[in-house]
């Protein structure tokens, strides 16, 4: 197990767009393990992989459900809307609130560069917003409505989402 340094925001890492995988060679697969590792470790529900200074289209999610490995992902369908708190391992101890679909669908390939299609409501579906802004150096304070919050260390969750008001 190996945790790598989540860069914070300030870094020039987490403001470039990061440069597709051509394929799962040794060092890359260490890669992705180190980012599941660092994620748990964290605390986190997802992490991109220019958060730990590597500049390559390769995101992790977990929601409480099992790791999500996506490689050179796209969101290819998205639809409604979603109002709620989210935070960043990159901008520890801060909130804010941001919109993002409801519903995403989005395609990416696994570690065995297999490509596959996911979908996602609510949390998931924030998740691979989120970690897919990484990819292309959008952090969420850009699209924060409002103010940033300061969070106590036990609140402290990547997304911490709450109940949408239709
Ligand atoms: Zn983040």
């Amino acid at each position: 197990m190996a945790i790598r340094k989540i860069r914070e925001l300030g870094d020039d890492c987490l403001r470039k767009q990061c440069k597709p995988v051509k394929e799962v060679n040794g060092r890359t697969a260490l890669l992705i393990e180190d980012m599941l590792d660092t994620m748990y470790e964290a605390n986190g529900v997802g992490l991109a992989a220019p958060q730990v200074g590597i500049l390559k289209q390769i995101v992790v999610i977990d929601i409480g459900e099992g790791p999500i490995v996506m490689i050179n992902p796209e969101i290819i369908a998205t639809d409604g809307e979603q109002t709620g708190n989210e935070g960043c391992l990159s901008v520890p101890g801060k909130a804010g609130t941001v919109t993002r679909p409801n519903y995403v669908k989005a395609r990416a390939y696994d570690e065995n560069m297999e490509l596959y299609e996911i979908e996602g409501t609510e949390l998931l579906a924030r998740a691979i917003c989120h970690e897919l802004d990484h990819l292309k150096g959008v952090v969420y304070v850009d699209l924060v409505e409002g103010e940033l919050v300061d969070v106590t260390y036990e609140e402290e969750d990547e997304y911490e989402d709450y109940e949408d008001e239709e």
